[in-house]
């Protein structure tokens, strides 16, 4: 049995019959048999059906964000974005789905043309963050090509998913097109990963499993995208405005309790500033309102389980310049924590911690800054402040990280790709860039002479 809990109340909200191998299977074979008629599909009717889903959703938002808030313990005001952004996900891809074609190449003697072909059956394997949101980056894109889908959300928060499961159906995408299955990762997850009706597996998760999927995707040759993690740099020159900087940067990091995969939890600083900005960060941080999430003034709130708080709290030691309030509990809570000085070689600054505890590294000059920054295994996301654009410019082109801000620390947009440089994976979902991903291209050359 899957127990379901509320991270901010302890209590269960739901129990779930676990899925087995053989509901993978069935799952598979679902969507392997509704495949022909979905591809038949005009790409406008797909456009037309995820229009409608958009719609759905949309008229179901307040509940899909309060599901989400009480199963992952995010603030509401969080959730409700988040639901939006669902939306507007599949309304993006409802217009793009019959902008995708293909080309015609000159060629000597004849006609040559491309196509973009679906890829058939797609496992889309999410984690417990951002479920809502991150399944339908991947099925938004996923059935506007015409794949069909086995979904498997994060056993500790599949609500959300399961929802959005019933949803597809009420907007009018036929029975098999999307399956969810709920289950363990190392027996649903890998099953998908290994079975040889699945074309693909888009996998969201941590790049120790990322390598797993890797491998297992290896027996049958399998297309994979992989989103990992990250350790991203929020880089801060002496000529930023450090106002705005040290006010923006505690969202980068405890936003969503720091379990955030874009969270820019090394914050790297000027030396000739340091103590001005930490004076800042540390009344910024202390401003944030941790508590009860369904608050819609609550900017906090805990984290998904006793276990993650313990390995969030392993990071914690001799460094802390600030430790803010959270609740004693029930709940899963933990203060904002900043740690400084660090050294870019410290534990807490090489390893992804994804809780809300921020490494503040000083740097002297732009050269040292880059190479700190790039100085990880990592290559997800990552801000540079200055009021220098030539500086942003070049500090930009430098990093090596696939989302990058300046002057803001957001990541994500509908429209923009998202995704990762080295250990933080390859592929890109949103924006037009997805649409790669979830198809195949075709060359046919037609002789004429
Ligand atoms: P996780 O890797 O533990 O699990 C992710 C998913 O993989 C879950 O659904 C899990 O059940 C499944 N899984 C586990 N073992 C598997 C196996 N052997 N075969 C197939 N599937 C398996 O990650 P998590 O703890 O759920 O999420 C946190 C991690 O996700 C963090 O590292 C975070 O950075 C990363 N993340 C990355 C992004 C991104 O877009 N780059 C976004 C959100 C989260």
């Amino acid at each position: 049995m899957n127990v379901v809990r509320n991270p901010a109340t302890e209590e269960t909200i739901a129990e779930l019959p676990e899925a087995t191998i053989e509901d993978a299977d069935r799952a598979v074979a679902a969507a392997k048999s509704a495949f022909p008629a979905w591809h038949a599909v005009s790409p406008a009717d797909r456009g037309r059906l995820l229009r409608r889903l958009a719609t759905v959703v949309e008229e179901h938002g307040e509940e899909l964000a309060l599901l989400e808030t009480r199963n992952v313990g995010k603030p509401i005001s969080d959730s409700r974005g988040e639901a939006g952004m669902v939306a507007d996900v599949f309304h993006f891809y409802a217009g793009a789905v019959d902008k995708h074609f293909g080309e015609t190449i000159p060629v000597p003697g004849g006609v040559d043309m491309t196509f973009r072909e679906p890829l058939g059956v797609v496992g889309l394997i999410t984690p417990w963050n951002f479920p809502m949101n991150i399944a339908s980056w991947k099925l938004g894109p996923a059935l506007a090509c015409g794949n069909t889908i086995v979904l498997k959300p994060a056993e500790l928060t599949p609500l959300s998913t399961l929802r959005l499961g019933e949803l597809a159906l009420e907007a009018g995408i036929p029975e098999g097109v999307v399956n969810v299955v709920v289950g363990p990762g190392r027996v649903v997850g890998q099953r998908l990963v290994e079975h040889s009706d699945v074309a693909k597996i888009g996998f969201t998760g941590s790049t120790e499993v990322g390598a797993g999927v890797m491998r297992g995707a290896a027996g049958t040759i399998k297309r994979v995208t992989l989103e990992l993690g990250g350790k991203s740099a929020n880089v801060v020159f002496a000529d930023a405005d450090l106002e705005k900087a040290a006010a923006s940067a505690p969202y980068a990091v405890f936003g969503n309790a720091g379990q955030d995969c874009c969270a820019r939890s090394r914050i790297l600083v000027e030396r000739s500033v340091f103590d001005r900005f930490m004076e800042l960060l540390v009344t910024a941080t202390g401003d944030i309102k941790v508590g009860n999430p369904e608050d819609p003034s609550t900017e906090m709130g805990p984290l998904i389980s006793a276990g993650h708080r313990e390995k969030v709290a392993a990071y914690v030691d001799g460094d802390v310049a600030f430790r803010g309030d959270a609740p004693d509990g029930p709940g899963f809570w933990f203060p904002p924590t900043l740690l400084a000085p660090v050294s870019n070689d410290d534990r807490a600054a090489r390893e992804e911690i994804f809780g809300p505890v921020a490494a503040v590294i000083p740097f002297v000059d732009e050269e040292e800054a880059i190479r700190l920054a790039n100085d990880t295994p990592y290559g997800l996301s990552g801000s540079i402040w200055t009021e220098n654009g030539a500086r942003a410019l070049r500090v930009a082109r430098a990093l090596e990280a696939g989302v990058l801000s300046i002057n803001s620390n957001t990541s994500v947009r509908v429209q923009t790709p998202f995704g990762g440089f080295k250990q933080s994976g390859f592929g890109r979902e949103l924006g037009l860039h997805a649409l790669e991903g979830y198809t195949e291209v075709k060359n046919v050359y037609f002789a004429t002479e």
